[in-house]
């Protein structure tokens, strides 16, 4: 069990800055989630967690004890990459063993025909092989410990990765993107899988994602970051209903807000106008208020759902949700009128960041039940 506390973490590759001050506390039995585009830093900030890589200034403290002298065996963190970084040759019972040979026996002790002879090796080679049965059970591949990796599917070798995690119990599991390499229907049978494990074993883990549904279903608490910042870091419910930023508003959830410029809507000042997809549907026909008008530019039919998108004249685009019906009879090339509930609205400064108290929640003393967004 672990807290762990980043401060001021800060790192460069020659010129190029990846990390410009990190700071997290992370709770002890934390499920928190790195999250970010590709390239934004999340893998080398855990690497600098995990002691693979070394910080250009800042801490990194375990349970309240400064890490950053301690090499990566002496972290009491396990770490789950993506490429599983499974050893070929090794059957699935070998793989899971190899952090407990190198802990409990000596390199003579790890030698393969010497080693089993040596004083006391069989006690402790019995130990490991019990061990690795009982993390092998808690991830169901119990049935799989003589086989080779080449023998299993994606989702399988990923159980691997993680029992040989699980078997050292660490203070903290440590995971990056460790679904992505599994197809769309295993990667949602996976999160949960995750999401259970983390749920019996009651540890800290960091788990780094480009994918925000991953980060949004099964963490306590998700750190948005872009270009080496955090950019804001609480609960998925929090962090989708009050983006701190105009660029965590467009990253958590799909499909993305839409953001119009400020400055083009009459009564808007500068800044930016965000609307997610279920504040904005297609127009009644008889309704003559100002509304949005945009250009068809594609339609999806989800079956429960339908979604429309559009082009406004300004050049930007908007997506409105709406039922399945609606989409199949918007045609491409169509201009159509859109009205928005503005108290839905998310509220931007020039910078992008969010503009606080929120309008759109001082909104709710407006009378009517939709305040349409005039637009021209
Ligand atoms: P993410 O995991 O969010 O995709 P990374 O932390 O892997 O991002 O990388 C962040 C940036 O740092 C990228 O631009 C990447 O090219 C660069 N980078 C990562 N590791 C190194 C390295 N060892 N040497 C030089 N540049 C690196
Ligand atoms: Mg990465």
């Amino acid at each position: 069990m672990a807290t762990i506390a980043i401060a001021g973490v800060e790192k460069s590759f020659g010129d190029t800055t990846v990390l410009s001050g990190i700071d997290i506390d992370i709770a002890d039995g934390e499920f928190i989630s790195l999250v970010g585009p590709s390239g934004c830093g999340k893998s080398t900030l855990l690497r600098i967690l995990a002691g693979l890589e070394s910080s250009d200034s800042g801490s990194i403290s375990i349970c309240g004890k400064p890490v950053d002298g301690l090499r990566a065996a002496d972290r009491d963190l396990a770490m789950v990459f993506q490429s599983y970084a499974l050893y070929p040759h090794l059957d699935v019972a070998a793989n899971i063993a190899v952090p407990l040979r190198m802990r409990r026996l000596s390199t003579m002790g790890r030698l393969p025909l010497i080693g089993p002879l040596l004083p006391g090796s069989k006690v402790v080679n019995r130990t490991i092989a019990d061990d690795v049965r009982i993390a092998a059970k808690a991830i169901e591949i119990d049935h799989l410990l003589s086989r080779k990796p080449g023998q299993l599917s994606g989702g399988q070798r990923q159980r691997v990765a993680l029992a040989r995690a699980l078997v050292r119990e660490p203070a903290a599991f440590l995971l990056d993107e460790p679904l992505s390499n599994l197809d769309a229907k295993l990667r949602v049978s996976a999160r949960a899988e995750i999401a259970a494990l983390h749920r019996r074993l009651g540890a800290t883990f960091v788990y780094v994602t480009h994918d925000q549904v991953e980060a949004m279903t099964m963490s306590d608490r998700i750190a948005v970051m872009m270009n080496g910042r955090i950019l804001q870091c609480d609960t998925p419910r929090a962090v989708y209903a009050a983006p701190a930023h105009k660029s965590v508003a467009e990253f958590i959830g799909t499909p993305k807000m839409s953001i119009i410029d400020g400055a083009s809507l009459p009564g808007s000042q500068q800044g930016w106008v965000g609307l997610r997809p279920e504040a904005i549907e297609i127009a009644r026909p008889a309704a003559n208020d100002d509304l949005l008008a945009g250009t068809v530019t594609h339609m999806e039919d989800l079956g429960h759902e339908g979604l429309v998108h559009a082009t406004l004249k300004t050049g930007e685009t908007i997506v409105a949700r709406t039922n399945p019906s609606a989409a199949r009879e918007a045609r491409v090339g169509e201009l159509l009128r859109f009205s928005a509930d503005m108290r839905q609205a998310h509220h931007f400064d020039s910078q992008g960041w969010r503009i606080s108290p929120a309008p759109a929640a001082l909104a709710s003393d407006v009378d009517e039940p939709t305040k349409q967004l005039a637009h021209v």
